[in-house]
C-alpha cells in the first residue's frame, strides 16, 4: 500500500529484462556503420533502464547524462522543461541515442530534440522504455520503444512518485 492505494504490477522484472535484451540487439543492428555510440540518459527516471540497456548493446559507446525536470511534485506534465544538469562533453559529430524512461505528452522529448539539433550531432535517435500515446501533445519520432502502455501513472524501475519508489525492480501503478 502507498498512500492508501494498492500497488499493482504492470510490467514485471522478467518482462523488462526480456524486452531490454531485444532492444539492445535492435539498437546494435541499427548502428552497424557507426564506430561508436553516445548514449545519453535523461535523468533522473532513466538511470535504471539505461544501466540495463547499455549492457545489452554490444558495441563501443560513451555514456553521458542530462537532467531535466518537468513535473515538479505534480503527476501531470506542466510542459515546462527545466535543465537540471547538462551533458559533460560535446556531441558534435557523434551518433547520439537519447534514452528516456517514459514519453507521455512528448513535450520533454520535443524540447530535447530541438536543443540537441543545435549541437550538430551526426545523428540523434530516441529510445524510450515506455510510451503513453493517449496523452501525446507533440508528435516526436521514437526509434525504439520498450512497451506501449495505457494511461496509468507508473512508478518503479527508475520512475518516481514524489521522488520516491524509484528503487522498485518492476513497473507498477497505484490503484484506488
Ligand atoms: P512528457 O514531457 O512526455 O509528458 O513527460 C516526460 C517525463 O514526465 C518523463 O521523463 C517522466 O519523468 C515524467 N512522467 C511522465 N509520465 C509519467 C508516469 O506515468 N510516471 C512517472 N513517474 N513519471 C512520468
Amino acid at each position: 500500500m502507498i498512500e492508501g492505494k494498492t500497488l499493482e504490477t504492470l510490467i514485471s522484472a522478467e518482462q523488462l529484462a526480456e524486452r531490454i535484451a531485444v532492444l539492445g540487439k535492435d539498437i546494435k543492428e541499427t548502428y552497424t556503420d557507426a564506430e561508436c555510440l553516445t548514449v545519453v540518459g535523461v535523468l533522473k527516471g532513466s538511470f535504471m533502464f539505461l544501466a540495463d540497456l547499455v549492457r545489452a548493446i554490444d558495441m563501443p559507446m560513451e555514456v553521458d547524462f542530462l537532467g531535466v525536470s518537468s513535473y515538479g511534485m505534480e503527476t501531470k506534465s506542466s510542459g515546462v522543461v527545466k535543465f537540471t544538469r547538462d551533458l559533460s562533453s560535446s556531441i558534435q559529430g557523434k551518433h547520439v541515442l537519447l534514452v528516456e524512461d517514459i514519453i507521455d505528452t512528448g513535450l520533454t522529448m520535443a524540447y530535447l530534440l530541438k536543443n540537441f539539433e543545435a549541437r550538430e550531432p551526426a545523428s540523434v535517435r530516441v529510445c524510450t522504455l515506455l510510451h503513453k500515446p493517449c496523452n501525446q501533445k507533440s508528435d516526436v519520432p521514437i526509434d525504439f520503444t520498450g512497451f506501449t502502455i495505457d494511461d496509468h501513472f507508473v512508478i518503479g524501475y527508475g520512475l518516481d512518485y514524489r521522488q520516491q519508489h524509484r528503487n522498485l525492480p518492476f513497473i507498477g501503478y497505484l490503484k484506488d
